[in-house]
């Protein structure tokens, strides 16, 4: 069974690592946000795509989230020893992946080449690639004014209100090579428990995606990244009261109008209106492997 997977970073990561060790890994594509990429210090960073990399590679710091498991953090004293803004941070193993994809991008190849070619050098069999090659990158509407993605997520750690979000670039955006292809092979598509907004909402911007999921021959379910109306972690709870009116399924449900057959929602969230969408209800912690698991075949179970 063939899957095509999109996804933010931490739910999009878990659920990913979930998918592929259900499946035939190299059954699963899974297509990542580039709404939160950014330059820090001249170096490009695909926050979204890494985490997904790690977390399939066993890299990453599963306490943080984000990041590489076991790093240091040298380059980033002496830059901030020298007077650098360093609010984003970089541990010294995560900044030699983004030495090597910016030097890759400077000589002009392209972002999914470089990610697929990272992935094959971490041993990772599943395929990773960003929804779009070119320049996509989300801003956020807040009582404080616009800001850029990260400014509000990191260097202000989301505490603004979110009145809106753009997508800067998406609707001209092409999706990335690989990826139309992908989800017409695919036997069902899913969406992973990320941000509706600001995960999966730039990778739907993406005009060409968006019609592909519309247009789909084959059923897509979303898992909700909501538990007991409550988001693991992450603004995705505060996002949905402000913008959805509601932190249950049925605004999960409303995120994805017209976009999925299905929904799965966690156990404690059984009881609330989905807004019409059919349901599986399961335990969605994805907290060890067997959890991953149960998730996973919740999902694949969905089409029979
Ligand atoms: P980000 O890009 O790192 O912000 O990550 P995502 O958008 O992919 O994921 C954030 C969402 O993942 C949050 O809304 C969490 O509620 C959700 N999430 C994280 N872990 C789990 C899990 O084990 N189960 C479920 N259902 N949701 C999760
Ligand atoms: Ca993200």
């Amino acid at each position: 069974m063939r899957v095509a997977l999109l996804a933010g970073g931490l739910g999009g990561s878990r659920f990913a690592r979930a998918l592929g060790e259900t499946l035939d890994p190299a059954d699963v594509t899974v297509v990542g946000n580039v709404g939160d990429d950014l330059e820090v210090s001249g170096l490009h960073v695909s926050p979204d795509l890494d985490t997904i990399l790690y977390t399939l590679a066993g890299l990453l710091d599963e306490d943080k989230g984000w990041g590489r498991a076991g790093e240091t953090w040298n380059a980033r004293e002496a830059a901030t020893q020298l007077g650098a803004e360093t609010w984003f941070q970089l541990g010294d193993r995560d900044l030699g992946l983004h030495l090597v994809r910016t030097e890759a991008l400077r000589r002009g190849e392209p972002l999914s080449s470089v990610t697929v070619r990272l992935t094959r050098a971490l041993g990772v069999a599943a395929t990773l690639l960003p929804a779009t090659d070119e320049r996509l990158r989300t801003w956020v509407e807040t009582p404080a004014g616009e800001l850029s993605f990260q400014e509000w997520f990191v260097r202000r750690q989301h505490r603004d209100e979110v009145d809106g979000v753009r997508f800067e670039g998406a609707e001209e955006a092409r999706a990335a090579p690989g990826v139309l292809a992908a989800l017409e092979a695919a036997d069902l598509i899913a969406i992973a428990p990320s941000n509706p907004f600001v995960s999966i909402g730039p990778i739907l911007a993406v005009t060409e995606i968006r019609h592909a999921l519309e247009r789909r021959r084959v059923p897509a379910v979303a898992v909700s990244p909501l538990i007991g109306g409550r988001t693991v972690r992450g603004p995705a709870d505060r996002m949905l009261a402000r913008l959805a009116g509601g932190t249950g399924p049925a605004q999960v449900t409303q995120c994805y109008k017209g976009l999925i057959d299905a929904l799965v929602v966690d156990e404690t969230d059984a009881d609330e209106d989905a807004g019409g969408i059919r349901t599986v209800v399961t335990r969605t912690l994805m907290s060890d492997a067997g959890a991953r698991r149960r998730l996973a075949e919740a999902v694949l179970g969905v089409p029979v």
